[in-house]
């Protein structure tokens, strides 16, 4: 972000959100808050609604929401920054100008997307190629369809070489921002050596809600399928924290569940990365589950505001043993102090 702190909420105080999308769209007054026929989707009857005191828009349709400044990027196809410049227009305020330190910052987030986008095209590329077919054929022996591989972009890390690295390096990214991305790491027996972090492992690439990669997760295969024989190579391991990825607030899934979240489907919090892709399948859209770590506050927030008001209950399954009782009890502790008016949870148990 290229603005202090607290400047965009000065212009979404500031600016009317109704007044932003009313000179675009036709809106009509309902009460406390305005409905429109919803511009992202097609509809005959309005499932758009507008609340000024939020400042937020959301279509109960298509899921699109937002504020005034995503509505302009998204309706007028305009870049954040520009969207930014014409509402403080319409505030009154000035734009700062962003200090060299803020700009370099920026820039480097956009190129941690960069990477990790290709990354994640390499990875897919990978689990399909022909030398692989062992990898594929897994997946779809544990029942997942080609499809479903394809929407959540599963990939494959080959367990040698440095392919993935020479690619990057020759589409110009720096060393220190493949390492930084957590594609790389640096060796600790031999200095100066990089080494792939993610190795013979299938590639679960974590989307935030707007659908851009900002981690991996990478589970090992079973030796059946070449993984190691023993067993003390971790089942899953993630990208470290970066500009871009933070594990404690982002929700693995949520880029493809918000739309079933925002048409009402009850939002269903599991364990892992194989059980949201594995309930999106049988017809689950609505599932998403935190980054290999308990379930944290900021995570049942983001996830509340996702969901349409006077639903804000989303149910957490846990399995039915011990290990999963315990977990349970963990996530009311964390839970019972945000409560608040239409913002609970429900809790499922699956059978032991
Ligand atoms: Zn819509």
């Amino acid at each position: 972000m290229l603005l202090p702190k607290g400047f965009l909420d000065e212009i979404r105080t500031r600016v009317r959100i109704s007044d932003v999308i009313g000179k675009r769209v036709k809106v009509t007054r309902a009460g406390r808050e305005f409905k429109a026929c919803c511009p992202f989707h097609k509809e005959k009857t309005p499932s758009f609604t507008i609340n000024d005191q939020k400042g937020f828009y959301h279509c109960f349709g298509c899921g699109a929401h937002g504020d005034a400044i995503r509505f302009l990027t998204d309706y007028e196809n305009l870049p954040f920054m520009d969207a930014v410049e014409q509402l403080a227009a319409l505030a009154g305020v000035a734009v700062p100008k962003p200090t060299k330190e803020q700009k370099e910052k920026f820039e480097r987030q956009l190129s941690l997307y960069d990477v990790m986008e290709t990354a994640t095209g390499y990875y897919q590329h990978q689990l399909h190629a022909p030398k692989n077919k062992k990898i594929l054929n897994y997946l779809l022996e544990r029942g997942l369809g080609a499809e479903t591989i394809k929407s959540f972009r599963l990939g494959y890390a080959p367990g040698e070489g440095d392919e993935l690295k020479q690619i990057l390096i020759k589409k110009g990214f720096p060393l220190d921002l493949l390492v930084e991305a957590g594609l790389l790491r640096h060796s600790t027996q031999r200095k100066g050596e990089v080494y792939a972090f993610f190795r013979d492992r299938i590639i679960f690439p974590v989307t935030d809600f707007q659908g851009r990669v900002i981690a991996f997760g990478g589970r090992i295969l079973p030796p059946s399928h070449g993984g190691p024989p023993d067993k003390t190579a971790p089942k899953y391991i993630n990208s470290p924290e970066t500009e871009i990825f933070h594990k404690g607030r982002n929700l693995y899934g949520l880029s493809y569940a918000r739309q079933a979240i925002g048409e009402s489907k009850t939002a269903i919090v599991v364990e892992g990365y194989m059980d949201v892709i594995a309930l999106a399948q049988a017809g689950f859209k609505a599932a998403v589950a935190p980054l290999g770590t308990a379930l944290t506050e900021s995570q049942i927030e983001e996830l509340w505001k996702f969901m349409p008001e006077g639903e804000k209950r989303p149910v957490l399954c846990f399995d039915g043993d011990a290990a999963g009782q315990n977990a349970a009890a963990r996530a009311v502790d964390r839970v019972l102090p945000i409560l608040k008016p239409d913002h609970s949870v429900a809790f499922a148990f699956l059978p032991e």
